[in-house]
């Protein structure tokens, strides 16, 4: 059992902030939520003066790309075809990919991600999981292996090329053996300026709540009221969608149309391994579009409740909820609101990784003051060192 002692609880999903209150966790669960709690016996952590927040969901992540962050800041789309996955993708060993989401994970986690969609391109899937099995991250693997024995806190997804970059028969197929198996199915799409295949998809009857669609930047108002009504989980990356030339971020178009997008670092080839600064982009973007300004704090339950939804396990993570998993973050930095107003929206605005103090997944804390425990991110970042320069020596970027 773990008590959080005494936190600014900031529940999500448009729940009432709550100063001074105790969280109880119990068997990986949040079993009580109030102030004063009793719990003999239970580890205790004293949150007093930081912000409780549901763990962040990172819906789209390639995750393997971590040893390669910062290769390509002027990449576009085609380059990064030819390079990262055309490329460097070939040169992984499953060893490779066990080391480079050992790291991606450890990046994540740091940075208060507690659930990623790792988008896994490499034929390696098993040594992914084992990779978050040590790190103790949630995570679901999208891979074009249709894979039904992942259990716990790691799940399945099947990833698929889609009808823009695929055959549309195929793309059909998936869909439709997936949705028997009740397995998620994620593909890219609408990521360029020329018009999405929503329409079509929809046209088909492959819209629905098991489908989620990354980028979207070319889908039209009336796709995007498609994609509401049908409950297809939307995710957008505007970091690297603005620097590879996507185009601009769907995100308000989505949200104009009543969808509830998710939010994705997508690659670190030329962008950041956190979510904080994906909020903030969507929320500058948000703001210079529209007249009224939008909540900070909505881009909050973007990066959390929402990114739960479009992958399909909001039931289980993505707010502070009795009966949930516990998956949390405490954060430093606003001792002086706690208590004193709503955090959430400062949170978005003003926080970093760096503020990031304690992370819970599944009820084990695996940060706690400001420190990954059993994982040396800078000796995980050293020996990943040797994946990249094997790419460069194959006569790519670097
Ligand atoms: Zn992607």
């Amino acid at each position: 059992m773990l008590l959080l002692q005494n936190a600014h609880v900031v529940p999500g999903d448009g729940h009432p902030e709550l100063p001074a209150t105790d969280v109880l966790v119990r068997d990986g669960e949040i079993a009580a939520i109030g102030r004063g709690l009793d719990a003999p016996g239970a580890e205790v952590v004293d949150a007093t003066g930081r912000v409780l927040i549901p763990g962040l969901v990172d819906t789209h992540r390639h995750v393997w790309q971590a040893p390669l962050r910062g290769i390509g800041p002027d990449m576009t789309l085609p380059d990064y075809f030819a390079a990262v996955l055309g490329r460097a993708l070939v040169a992984y060993r499953p060893e490779d990919t066990n080391l480079a989401v050992r790291l991606g994970a450890a990046e994540a986690l740091d940075a208060g991600v507690t659930t990623v969609l790792d988008w896994n391109n490499t034929p390696h899937v098993d040594a992914a999981a084992e990779a978050y099995q040590t790190l103790g991250m949630r995570a679901v693997i999208a891979n074009d292996q249709l894979r039904t024995d992942l259990r716990g806190t790691l799940s399945a997804a099947l990833a698929i090329l889609g009808p823009e970059y695929g055959p549309a028969d195929e793309a059909e197929a998936h869909l439709r053996r997936a949705r028997d198996l009740g397995i998620l199915v994620t593909m890219h799409l609408g990521g360029g300026r020329t018009p999405s295949a929503v329409s079509r998809m929809d046209e088909v009857g492959l819209l629905g709540p098991g489908v989620h669609l990354v980028h979207l930047n070319s889908v039209t108002p009336d796709e995007a009221k498609l994609l509401a009504d049908t409950g297809a989980g939307v995710t957008v990356t505007p970091l690297v969608e603005e620097l590879m030339g996507h185009g601009s971020s769907a995100y308000g178009r989505l949200a104009d149309a009543g969808c509830r997008p998710a939010l994705g670092v997508d690659v670190v080839v030329n962008s950041v391994p956190d979510l904080f600064e994906v909020m903030r982009a969507t929320l500058r973007a948000e703001r210079t579009r529209t007249a009224p300004l939008l909540p900070a704090a909505r881009m909050l339950d973007a990066a959390t409740i929402d990114g739960a939804r479009a992958i399909g396990l909001a039931d289980r993570i993505g707010t502070i909820t009795v009966g949930k998993r516990a998956d949390l973050v405490l954060l430093d930095g606003l001792a002086h609101l706690a208590g004193n107003g709503d955090c959430a929206g400062a949170v978005v605005t003003s926080l970093r990784p760096s503020d990031v103090d304690t992370v819970i997944v599944d009820g084990r804390i695996v940060k706690r003051a400001g420190r990954l425990i059993g994982v040396d991110l800078a000796e995980l970042r050293a020996s990943a060192t040797e994946i990249a320069h094997r790419a460069r020596d194959r006569g790519t970027f670097l």
